[in-house]
């Protein structure tokens, strides 16, 4: 059976690039692995919009890494595994506290602006982690400091080529093969075959699958539609984690409220002006964010109300406009102040848990296709995400990634280079396009509402037969990144959606209403999936 790639070829010749290293993506994870590979591989790094356009450059919390002097690497090691509800994979944890040390200590060296207080490296509190943790960077713009100073480290200090405003729209194969990918330039319209020994999947996450995200639009998921088309396994779709304290004023994305912030002491509140997390878990406030965010569904429902309060009106005004710069500018575009008023929030799609399955170096399984950061399941964070988890996890496996490339390489180099393939030829306009604008907001929307962060067996059998009914009425016409986008977003929609109706108990972020209990004995155990004719494909490199 042909594999089904989205892109159709245009009449006139393809460009063509060629690459060692392939990376596609450009936050945390790609920018780290295209560094680290450009010191002895010839690099392409491509990404669909410019380098500032990242889930990593919106990050606030910080990194959290074993550096203080009363933790270690067990003890992070430890509450990792403890947040992530039972589905953790101790080898890729043992990997992420283990290395995340050094990695951190590497980025310190080339990012000057990480907080620090009478020369030391200042740690922060955020919830689930049992001792102060997490670095940070400008107050709250860590993910601003990091990225620019990955960005200008890959354009300046490496010899990795760049190509901003590249989509890409497949990964392309043969036999079962990775052999790169084809992109769209959208400056241009120019379509170019990236091929490449080695290509890295760093696209980052899906927020954008749901109406109400934290991520930027950049976030469609298109890395793990993509890699399922071309016969990757993926995992643990269902944990979609939702954030406990997103801004319930509108804006879009959805502005986030620290957690960072709880871990100084800002409190959650009913209505009423009670605290409320207090008799839900002895940590309160500073809870794991499954714990935190099914209170305040507790609490939620028994006032009928949208949304509960977060209270910083305790704190130093002059601290928390010195550490949380971001957030106060944030708020004060709705006339909010954190030393004023208590802030409606309510939790909000923030992060996609699942991913390409991959092994603890990156592979995934397709032969050439490695994956890292938030596109990849590496087992890291099972049903729930420890916050400030995953800007390291970009670090730790992007890096990982290059390492083992060595001996892959070396062994790839003269197939790659004879390989030959066709992509479909470009179909006509449709007679009816549809209008993918409405399409794309009603099945996010549908999203938010069926497949969110409490689910009942009759949404998602409503939400899986509005998808299939939205898929297969759907008229593209000529395709372009609107289109690809769309598809990206159906696909992932529909599997999230199948395996949020599989899992029939309640654990981590998977907040089941018909099933409120976790359930050990069948299912403390991944959902994998994969395309069906890929099944055969597939195998190690
Ligand atoms: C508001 C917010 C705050 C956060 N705060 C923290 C925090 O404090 N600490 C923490 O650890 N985590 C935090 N997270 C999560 C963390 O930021 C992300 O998980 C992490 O940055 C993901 O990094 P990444 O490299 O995998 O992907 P990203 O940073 O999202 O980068 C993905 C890249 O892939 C590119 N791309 C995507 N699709 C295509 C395509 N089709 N073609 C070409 N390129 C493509 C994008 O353009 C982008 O360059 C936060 C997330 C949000 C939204």
């Amino acid at each position: 059976m042909p594999r089904p790639y989205i892109a159709s070829v245009p009449d006139r010749p393809l460009l063509r690039r060629q690459f060692d290293v392939l990376v596609l993506g450009g936050g945390i994870a790609g920018l780290t692995a295209a560094i680290a590979a450009a010191r002895r591989w010839h690099v392409g790094l491509l990404t669909k919009a410019s380098l500032n356009d990242t889930t990593t450059f919106l990050a606030q919390g910080g990194i959290a890494a074993a550096l203080g002097e009363s933790d270690s690497p067990e003890l992070h090691f430890q509450d990792t595994v403890a947040a992530g509800a039972g589905l953790c994979d101790p080898d890729a944890v043992r990997v992420l506290v283990s290395e995340g040390p050094d990695r951190v200590r590497e980025l310190i060296e080339i990012c000057p602006r990480f907080d620090r207080k009478d020369g030391e490296i200042v740690l922060g509190r955020e919830g689930a982690h049992s001792v102060r943790r997490v670095l940070h960077a400008g107050g709250d713009a860590t993910g601003r400091e990091v990225s620019s100073t990955l960005s200008e480290a890959a354009r300046l200090g490496s010899r990795v080529q760049l190509y901003e405003d590249e989509f890409v729209i497949d990964l392309l194969t043969i036999d079962g093969r990775c052999i790169g990918a084809l992109s769209l330039n959208l400056a241009d319209g120019e379509y170019t075959l990236n091929l490449a020994m080695v290509t890295i999947l760093a696209t980052g996450g899906a927020g954008q699958v749901y109406a109400r995200t934290t991520n930027p639009e950049v976030a469609t998921g298109d890395g793990v539609a993509m890699a399922y088309r071309a016969g990757a396994a993926l995992r643990d779709l269902e944990f979609v984690q939702f954030h406990p304290t997103g801004l319930a004023a509108g804006g879009s994305p959805t502005p986030l409220i620290t957690e960072a912030l709880r871990g100084e002491g800002a409190l959650l509140r009913n209505a009423a002006g009670e605290r409320f997390m207090t008799t839900v878990d002895p940590k309160a406030e500073l809870a794991a964010r499954d714990v935190v965010v099914r209170g305040m569904l507790a609490q939620m429902r028994a006032e009928g109300s949208a949304h509960v309060y977060l209270d910083a009106t305790g704190l130093d005004p002059d601290m928390v406009r010195r550490r949380f710069p971001r957030v106060t500018a944030l708020l004060s575009e709705h006339d909010l102040d954190l030393s004023r008023d208590l802030i409606p929030v309510a939790p909000v799609a923030h992060y996609f848990i699942g991913g390409v399955v991959t092994d603890v170096w990156g592979r995934t399984t397709v032969p050439g296709l490695y994956a890292a950061g938030e596109v990849a399941s590496t087992g890291v964070h099972g049903a729930n995400r420890l916050a400030s988890n995953s800007l390291l996890e970009g670090l730790v496996f992007g890096d990982r990634v290059v390492r083992h490339l060595d001996r892959y390489i070396g062994r790839l180099g003269e197939d790659v280079r004879r390989l030959q393939f066709e992509l479909p030829a470009r179909s006509g306009p449709a007679a009816q396009r549809s209008d993918i604008a409405a399409v794309r907001r009603a099945v996010t929307e549908l999203m938010s509402a069926k497949v969110g962060w409490v689910r009942t067996d009759d949404g998602l059998v409503d939400a899986l037969e509005e998808l299939r009914a939205a898929n297969s009425a759907l008229r593209l016409g000529e395709a372009g990144p609107p289109e690809f986008e769309l598809l990206n977003i159906l696909t992932l929609a529909t599997q999230i959606t199948k395996c949020a109706l599989l899992r029939e108990e309640t654990r981590g972020v998977h907040v089941r209403d018909d099933y409120p209990e976790r359930d050990d004995r069948h299912w403390q155990r991944h959902i994998t999936l994969r395309l069906p004719q890929a099944r055969t494909a597939g195998g190690r490199s």
